[in-house]
């Protein structure tokens, strides 16, 4: 970095501060936008209130303080047809700069302090030009001291050393990484912007395609036990079920059994929206390592989904013959090693991954492994190799699956079993909150269970267990006088929180007064009414999550959404309501999501590689997704210079093994 023209120690550090520490570092910084093109305009013809630029000479220049922390410059700029004053707020050492005489081209617009300067060049430069790009400011960087480094940048380096074969750029049609790397931060309009942007994201998949496809390769002499044909013990689980298996959940199995029939591991990816019932799959991965006499595990996020799956599965398995143990750290240690016999295994990762020799592990099922990035997952298995299934309810149209987790097979569970009526979400205004406890206790009445979920208050999981107490309180002497109610939230020990789903799931308790915590996994189809407070403080892919909670029966369920008037909240939270009342379908609303968060939010940072990828836009690109996974596939057996840049790429994201 310090070999760019007045860079020194001081400024490469705030640059460090930004990831920035190299000249390519300078290069690769994406703008997050382009200026709009703006007129320029004579000064006697430029009007109140529009953003334009002007271009002249300062004839005066002086600084006012009006108050406290305010600097004001002022510069009167003539341009031959007329004069106005240019005001800078802040930014006092600038009139040095503008001496009288000095040419500068300003762009901003006139106002109460005359014209107020957005941008400005003096003796050239671009920033005021149209489609100037504008990075991520930071406190002590701003996107004009950039520009200007990037300019340097792009002097200084002159003809990029492209990766790309040359034959695969003319095939593909793109333009030289030189060139587009110039568009990028210089382009002649939004366009050649984003024909650069989508040269740079091709090369970024490509060199994540080809690193998948080669850990593909390395991976080949990894072994697990040939399951061979499904069993006994499988057939009567079947048989135990209450319920036929969905289409889907058919399809899911029978690629699991093919996969499981190989010694080659099975590495696949459960796809299946909540309540889609893909737990009822996991579990018969599991019976197909017991029963062939290996063992299998189960591993959860969180402590209260590990519990809930062992009250799910203990039962069918006590009916099977089949020995299952629950290792959290709720668990002491002693009992642990009774565990051990067991041939199922249910846990949290932490756990199973320190505590257990799992020499004789031939099936691991992962659930909402979204939550997981690729360190942990791959931690998971450690050295071992077994077939494993990872699960998650997160919508994820396919071709993306296949960028994410690129070398996983997908299932999908595309439909909820047939019984289920769909969800009906309302939005009640707080005003009227009273009618829908008034719902809530019908429902009760009924001898159905219902959740209320406390509001999100953004403090620490302490605060929140506390106002989560208080909230209970008042709906046990209020709203909810008379009924059972029960309280789960974040603090709670262990035991404690076992206890407390063993209740509900028993229906010693009607209502379970709850913080997020009750988000991922908790399975009771008794439970038919849900209310959600101050609904317009969560996210959509929460909101999500929690109505999941409802609906998992044949009755119909009822989600009911509190929040102040429509009129009141912003306009994101309006729509994530709105969506919310309007459908059901988890993957119409990650679109949904993705329209209101913008880019690079679909699956949430931690996701696989995903946020490491600077220049794809996920929804946009899945043109460019498909041709580089094209292309890897042609590669991945060429040794060249795109090596390096696989290396370099994984270099940063994992540690040595
Ligand atoms: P997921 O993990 O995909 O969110 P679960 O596996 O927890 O969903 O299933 C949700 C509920 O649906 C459970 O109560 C389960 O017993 C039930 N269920 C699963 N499969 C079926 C089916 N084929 N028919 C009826 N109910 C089912
Ligand atoms: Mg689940």
């Amino acid at each position: 970095m310090e070999t760019l023209p007045r860079v020194g120690p001081s400024l490469a550090k705030k640059l460090g501060r930004l990831g920035l520490r190299t000249v390519r570092d300078l290069l690769e910084h994406r703008p997050h936008r382009y200026e709009q093109p703006v007129p320029e305009r004579p000064i006697a013809e430029v009007l109140a209130e529009e953003e334009v630029a002007i271009a002249g000479e300062v004839r005066t220049v002086n600084v006012r303080r009006p108050r406290r922390r305010l600097a004001l410059v002022e510069a009167r700029i003539s341009d031959g047809t007329g004069e106005v004053k240019a005001t800078w707020f802040n930014q006092a050492w600038l009139a040095e700069k503008l001496q009288p005489g000095t040419r500068v081209r300003l762009r901003g617009s006139l106002g109460r302090y005359g014209f107020t300067v957005k941008s400005y060049d003096l003796d050239g430069g671009g920033a005021t030009a149209d489609f100037a790009p504008v990075y991520p400011a930071t406190e002590d960087l701003t996107p004009k001291r950039i520009r200007e480094l990037v300019a340097a940048a792009l002097d200084l380096a002159g003809e990029q050393w492209d990766a790309l074969p040359a034959a695969l750029r003319v095939d593909e049609q793109l333009p030289s990484r030189s060139d587009a790397l110039r568009a990028l931060h210089q382009p002649a309009g939004l366009e050649e912007a984003e024909t650069a942007r989508k040269r740079l994201a091709f090369d970024e998949l490509l060199v994540f395609q080809l690193g998948l496809a080669r850990r593909r390769v390395g991976r080949e002499a990894d072994t697990a036990p040939a399951l061979g044909e499904p069993g006994e013990v499988v057939a009567r689980y079947r048989a135990l079920l209450p319920f036929t298996l969905t289409d889907g959940q058919e399809r899911a199995i029978a690629d699991v059994d093919g996969d499981l029939a190989k010694p080659k591991p099975m590495e696949r990816l459960l796809q299946g929206d909540v309540g889609s019932g893909k737990t009822v799959v996991a579990l018969y991965a599991l019976l197909r390592a017991a029963e062939a006499g290996f063992r299998g595990a189960l591993m959860a996020p969180t402590e209260t989904l590990a519990e809930q799956h062992f009250l799910t599965v203990e039962p069918l398995c006590r009916e099977l013959g089949i020995p299952v143990g629950l290792l959290t750290s709720s668990v002491p240690a002693r009992e642990r090693v009774g565990a051990l016999e067991a041939r199922i295994l249910v846990g949290t990762h932490a756990l199973i991954q320190e505590d257990v020799d799992l020499s004789d592990l031939a099936v691991a099922v992962v659930d909402e492994q979204h939550r997981f990035g690729v360190e942990q997952r791959r931690a998971i298995t450690g050295s071992r190799s077994p077939h494993v299934l990872h699960m998650t309810a997160t919508p994820i149209p396919r071709t993306l699956a296949l960028t994410v987790y690129g070398d996983l097979a997908v299932s999908e569970i595309a439909e909820p079993p047939a019984n289920r009526k769909p969800i009906v979400t309302a939005w009640v205004t707080e005003e009227r909150s009273s009618e829908a406890y008034k719902r809530l206790r019908k429902h009760l009445d009924d001898g159905r269970q219902a959740y209320v979920v406390c509001p999100l208050i953004e403090e620490s999981e302490t605060s929140l267990a506390r106002a989560a107490e208080r909230e209970a309180e008042r709906l046990r002497n209020g709203e909810l006088r008379g009924y059972r109610v029960g309280l789960l939230h974040g603090r709670l020990r262990p035991a404690e929180r076992r206890d407390l789903m063993a209740q509900f799931n028993a229906r010693e308790l009607d209502v379970l007064v709850a913080t997020t915590v009750i988000e991922v996994g908790v399975d009771v189809p008794n439970a038919t009414i849900m209310i959600v407070q101050e609904a317009d403080r969560f996210g959509l892919a929460q909101l999500h999550q929690l109505r999941g909670r409802v609906g998992r029966g044949a009755e119909q369920s009822y989600c009911l959404l509190v929040s102040r008037p429509g009129e009141e909240l912003t306009d994101s939270a309006r729509e994530r309501l709105e969506a919310m009342v309007r459908t059901t379908d988890g993957f119409e609303l990650a679109e949904v999501d993705l329209d209101i968060r913008g880019e690079g939010q679909l699956l949430g940072t931690r996701q696989a590689g995903l946020s490491d990828l600077r220049f794809t836009r996920l929804r946009a690109d899945r043109d460019v997704i498909e041709q580089a996974r094209a292309a890897a596939d042609r590669l991945v057996g060429e040794a060249g210079p795109l090596d390096d840049e696989v290396e370099r790429f994984f270099a940063d994201r994992e540690p040595a093994a």
